[in-house]
């Protein structure tokens, strides 16, 4: 490898992406700061650059041609993309004001069209390249809520599209498993964030830590896993 990594970053404009961004520039990758408002991924990017080299790039992860033309922008341009980090995500307000038993499909279906459809369409828009270069890290964003093993009642959408999130993590890990691409999924915990609110625990550089970590996963590193605080834990 002689260039520095390429890191896509979704939903880099703010929040816990944001901070994800920050610290792989300053580890000294190349980042690719995508947002879906083309000033906002410019202003922050530029407000990374004293950190280390941060790209801006327009994207929403629900449009077929807006991931085409990062994909397009990323293998012409930098020479393919080496980590994609899945962070980009909604929390509708639906999911706060319905059950499962009145909350509108609609808003279920918007959810997975950004918190899964997203993150597979750009996976397969950049694995790809990754497998002719032999080299890929994905880190799919999830969240506690989203695992089987605390599945319960409330923000259903939501919670649907994290579990299909870390059973497609599954998926494509195994479809993988004849390389060094290497997929997992992660727990940030409960951020301080616009989506986690400012009574959050957590800061988006805690947050963003266990993403750094498996952005950064050696050779032979985990694959199809789950972790929380650099940790494996249970779907
Ligand atoms: P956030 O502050 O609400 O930021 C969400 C980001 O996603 C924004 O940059 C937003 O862009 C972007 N986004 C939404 N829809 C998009 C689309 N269609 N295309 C491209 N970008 C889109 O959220 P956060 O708290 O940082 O959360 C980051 C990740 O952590 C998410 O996957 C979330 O589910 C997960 N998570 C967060 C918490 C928490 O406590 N905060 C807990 C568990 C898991 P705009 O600015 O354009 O809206």
């Amino acid at each position: 490898m002689n260039r520095a990594r390429v890191a896509v970053v979704t939903g880099g404009n703010r929040g816990i992406g944001f901070e994800i961004c920050r610290q792989l520039a300053g580890l000294g990758m190349r980042v690719v700061l995508t947002a879906r408002n083309p000033d906002a991924a410019r202003e922050r990017a530029a407000a990374l650059s004293p950190t280390g080299e941060v790209l801006p790039f327009p994207l929403d992860v629900t449009s077929t041609e807006s991931v085409a033309r990062l994909a397009e922008y990323v293998e012409s341009q930098l020479g393919g993309a080496d980590v994609l980090v899945n962070n980009a995500a909604i929390f509708p307000a639906e999911d706060h004001a319905h059950g499962s038993l009145t909350l509108p499909l609609g808003a279920v279906r918007t959810t997975f069209e950004t918190n899964v459809f997203g993150p597979w369409a750009l996976t397969q828009a950049l694995v790809p390249g990754m497998q002719r270069r032999g080299y890929g890290r994905i880190v799919n964003m999830s969240s506690g809520l989203g695992g089987m093993s605390e599945m319960a009642g409330g923000f259903a959408g939501y919670r649907l599209s994290k579990a299909a999130l870390n059973a497609l993590t599954i998926i494509l890990a195994s479809d993988l498993r004849d390389g060094d691409v290497l997929v997992n999924a992660l727990y940030p915990g409960w951020v301080q964030t616009d989506m986690g609110g400012p009574l959050a625990p957590r800061t988006p550089a805690q947050g963003a830590d266990t993403a750094i970590y498996l952005a950064t996963l050696p050779t032979g590193g985990p694959t199809g896993k789950l972790f929380r605080d650099r940790e494996e834990v249970p779907w």
